[in-house]
């Protein structure tokens, strides 16, 4: 899978990413990243990327042209290497459209909120596009021509979409088969099942007084799973009681 980031601090996008789980995935070709410096597509001879807001207003809005020029490079490339002999990566799609327009995500405070099921869709595709604001936003025309998902991380405003986009492209990265050694890991997971996780524990027994529950060190598996179920419920049903009603619903 390849994600091309269209971003004005490229270096902070990549030295995020570059290391532990997704350094490797990207070492070993399951996923490509490339940061794109939307500043490389300014159009005037000051590199100037953002302008005054019309209406007034505090704070700059990136301007429309830099982030087309940027998202059409972008695009023709991804073009040119699928119809080439190969994709960026190893773990492409066969069964996908060559010719289809890939998905463009903003990352904004006012798009949808990101959840493990959104990161599960995305994992599907071949190409990703993420696209991070910064200052006041970006002139809404381009996004109206390029946008495909508006995604948000959260409530809250950041300064700018560099760490929504590593969020986004760490949670969809670990879904993409390979990339986590043990497949199983993400299976089992917070969210996965609508549940948070259970608690876990490792070596040793005892630590501080405290002993690993006593049902883990029996090695009954039937006993070990109904001790994980009961406590994950009881675990989402105290701190997530939004996500407990809906999984007893279901
Ligand atoms: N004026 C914008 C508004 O009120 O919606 C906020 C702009 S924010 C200061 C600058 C950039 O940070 C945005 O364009 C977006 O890319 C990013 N950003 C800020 N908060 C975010 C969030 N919660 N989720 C995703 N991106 C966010």
């Amino acid at each position: 899978m390849n994600f091309h980031i269209m971003t004005l601090f490229p270096e902070m996008v990549m030295q995020g990413l570059n290391t532990s789980i997704i350094g490797r995935a990207m070492d070993k070709g399951l996923i490509s990243i490339e940061a794109v410096n939307i500043r490389d597509y300014a159009f005037n001879k000051h590199n100037k990327v953002d302008d005054y807001i019309y209406g007034g207003g505090a704070g700059m809005l990136m301007q429309a042209e830099p982030v087309y020029l940027c998202y059409e490079a972008i695009e023709k490339r991804i073009e040119e290497n699928r119809s080439g002999p190969e994709f960026f990566t190893e773990n492409r799609n066969n069964d996908k459209d060559n010719n289809k327009k890939c998905r463009v995500v903003y990352l904004t405070p006012q798009g949808e909120v990101f959840t493990q099921k959104k990161a599960q869709e995305l994992a599907g595709e071949d190409d990703l596009i993420l696209l991070c604001g910064h200052y006041e936003g970006i002139d809404e025309r381009v996004l109206e021509e390029i946008v495909t998902d508006n995604i948000s991380i959260g409530d809250y405003v950041l300064t700018g979409g560099e760490l929504p986009a590593m969020i986004l492209v760490d949670a969809v990265s670990r879904l993409v088969p390979g990339v986590l050694n043990n497949e199983v890991s993400a299976e089992f997971e917070s969210f996965q099942d609508g549940l948070l996780e259970y608690p876990q524990y490792s070596r040793p027994e005892i630590w501080h007084d405290k002993r690993v529950p006593e049902v883990l060190l029996s090695g009954h598996h039937a006993n070990v799973e109904k001790w994980r179920h009961e406590k994950a419920l009881e675990r989402t049903r105290e701190r997530r009681p939004d996500l407990y009603d809906k999984f007893i619903a279901q």
